[in-house]
């Protein structure tokens, strides 16, 4: 039997790799085979390999054609692995020229996934992971500007929703409720 395909997004800061970080220990605890893929990951490595960046945070920044060539590449990679996995990505980058649909239909039925998540919580808790967090250069957005990218992340998700039949989790990953939002995505995973 194919494995279940999981798809985990969030704007960043929301917290995505986190929740999923700690809920892989519980699943691996439990020998619940999991593979854990992280897009970006993929893409980050490819680009720098053919020349394009030398950093993650560049990547949202390159043309459209180059962030599409990638997209296709990696979703080919994603469809040919077997088993359970969960996909650590994007509903929609934020590029120069607009929202990038992270899961364009042509990625989203190579995939073919049966749930995507969303990892969401309150616009002003995420301005302030952002500014804490140095690991990153994030982009300096006000709460509004964050709103109205969950929104975007809902309505892109529902058209993958559309595209595939797969549904749709929104998880809450509040300040203090770490545990919460990691119990609600282990019991999705199992
Ligand atoms: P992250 O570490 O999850 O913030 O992802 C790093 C970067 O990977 C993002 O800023 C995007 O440039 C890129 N990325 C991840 N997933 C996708 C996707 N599905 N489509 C396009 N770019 C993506
Ligand atoms: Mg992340």
């Amino acid at each position: 039997m194919a494995g279940q395909k999981v798809i985990i997004t969030g704007v960043p800061g929301a917290g995505k790799t986190t929740v999923i970080n700690a809920s892989m220990e519980k699943i691996a605890a439990e020998r619940i085979p999991y593979q854990y893929i992280n897009f970006g990951s993929f893409m980050f490595e490819v680009a720098v390999a053919d020349g394009l960046i030398q950093d993650r945070d560049q990547m949202r920044k390159l043309d459209r054609t180059a962030q599409k060539h990638l997209q296709k590449l990696i979703a080919e990679k994603l469809a040919a692995i077997d088993g359970n996995i969960i996909i650590d990505t994007h509903a929609s980058v934020k590029t120069p020229s607009g929202y990038l649909a992270g899961l364009p239909a042509w990625v989203i039925t190579t995939i073919m996934p049966d749930v995507i998540i969303l990892v969401e919580t309150d616009n002003d808790q995420i301005l302030v992971r952002r500014l804490s967090d140095e690991s990153r250069v994030r982009d300096v957005e006000g709460a509004k500007a964050i709103a109205e990218h969950q929104e975007m992340n809902r309505a892109f998700a529902a058209s993958c929703a559309m595209l595939t039949g797969c549904t749709i989790k929104i998880i809450v990953n509040a300040d203090s409720l770490l545990d919460k939002a990691v119990e609600e995505l282990t019991a999705t995973l199992r």
